[in-house]
């Protein structure tokens, strides 16, 4: 197993760091403390990084979301990049129902998840199209999950 892990678009973890942008942060609160520390959608937690996650904009700006603290979250690279600006996602299991995404602001993730070993299994219909689209269970996912697993590092409260 390899500490060093690709992000989701083939490039380390540090380029993705200058390619995402950030939104500018509200007040001086700061993401990086308080409820910012924890990591909503995977249960990743910034404290084992070298480098800063990027704030995710849960409802992001072209919905018409704001760039306020009770519409931003840290979000891990992968599900930052693969939720992008998506709200929701069409669900395979029900005909393709449209179905909106885990909104942490909104939902408990033990209703919607479990953790089952290396993987993040889905509770409800909600819980199964976000971790589709958010990609929870891809290999180098569950690598990387098992690497913070075996040095205590998660999951994050
Ligand atoms: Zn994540």
């Amino acid at each position: 197993m390899s500490s060093r892990l690709s992000g989701p678009f083939g490039g380390s973890h540090s380029s993705l760091a200058v390619s995402i942008p950030r939104p500018p942060l509200p007040d001086n609160s700061g993401c990086r403390t308080s409820i910012y520390r924890k990591i909503e959608y995977c249960r990743t937690a910034q404290g084992v990084r070298a480098i800063d996650f990027p704030i995710d904009q849960i409802i992001a700006e072209k919905h018409n979301g704001q760039t306020v603290t009770d519409n931003l979250r840290l979000s891990c690279y992968w599900c930052n990049s693969f939720k992008g600006s998506d709200l929701s996602s069409a669900d395979w299991a029900t005909n393709r129902q449209i179905v909106p995404l885990f909104n942490p602001r909104q939902h408990i993730w033990h209703d919607h998840f479990k953790l089952d070993g290396l993987s993040i299994q889905p509770l409800t219909i909600t819980g199964r199209v976000t971790s589709f689209l958010l990609r929870f269970n891809a290999p180098e996912r569950i690598e990387e999950r098992e690497l913070l697993i075996s040095l205590n590092a998660y999951p994050c409260a």
